[in-house]
């Protein structure tokens, strides 16, 4: 059994139905990239894995435990998935430090002054511990993406999620959080991110998996994907996006 596998969910919105079937493996250390046009649900099968969204049916699992459907320990689950949105939402009223240690604090109840320390290694790590007091709306959208990344590692999950985490960004400020993605792929992190940096996924996905009709259509290594899709589908999707 894969790290994370999501077994033929399917998610519904009233009469829309998002996903259809979605079968979709993560191993540890894996950096895996969803890609897709607008709409295909790359928000929503994120959302599902963290339990953000109830799922109609199928099943996803982590490290071998059921992480959806009844009895799933919620608190527990976002522990383990981290999840990181394409907006920040760092908490504004709250220092940079502050959102750091907030839910290592209130959730893993490790002690303020141990919090602190980590989350200033973190910062020091992404060269912003002179901004640790600091509030977001001080900061520039790559710097307060990189403490929302930080602010995710500070609980230790085992799973990372990104969430088109570039797409707010200024081009300019596009590659600093992309390096920061870099480091910690080649640290053993394990990610699943949707995105629409073809180059960042060809350089660092080890697998490609192509969102369209509610499933995933194709998959395969970022070389396959990106230089010989099999599908029409995904050869006209790559072909929108250059
Ligand atoms: P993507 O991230 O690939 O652009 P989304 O997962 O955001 O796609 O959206 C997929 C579909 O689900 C869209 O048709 C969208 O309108 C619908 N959808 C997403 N979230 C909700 C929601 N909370 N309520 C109703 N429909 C939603
Ligand atoms: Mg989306």
């Amino acid at each position: 059994m894969s790290f994370l596998e999501v077994r033929e969910v399917v998610k519904r919105f009233g009469a829309n139905e998002v996903l259809r079937g979605i079968n979709l493996s993560v191993e540890e250390h894996q950096v895996v990239c969803l890609i897709g046009p607008s709409g295909c649900g790359k928000s929503t099968l994120l959302r599902c894995i963290n339990g953000l969204e109830e799922i109609q049916s199928g099943e996803i699992r982590l490290h071998g435990d059921r992480i959806s459907g009844p009895g799933v320990d919620l608190n527990a689950l976002r522990r383990e998935v981290g999840i990181v949105f394409q907006s920040f939402n760092l908490f504004p009223h709250m220092t940079v430090l502050q959102n750091i240690t907030l839910a290592p604090t209130q959730v893993l109840r490790v002690p303020e002054e141990e919090a602190r320390e980590r989350a200033m290694a973190l910062l020091r790590r992404i060269g912003l511990e002179h901004k640790a007091q600091a509030y977001p709306d001080q900061l520039s959208g790559g710097q307060q993406q990189r403490v929302a990344i930080v602010r995710a590692l500070a609980m230790e999950p085992m799973l990372l999620l990104l969430d088109e985490i570039t797409s707010a960004l200024d081009p300019e400020l596009v590659s600093e959080v992309l390096n920061l993605l870099r480091e910690l792929a080649e640290e053993g992190m394990t990610m699943l991110l949707a995105t629409h940096e073809m180059g960042f996924a060809k350089e660092v996905a080890d697998k490609v998996c192509f969102l369209y009709g509610g499933v995933v259509h194709e998959e395969g290594p970022p070389e396959e994907i990106f230089k010989n899709p099999k599908s029409e589908r995904t050869q006209q999707f790559l072909r929108s996006i250059i």
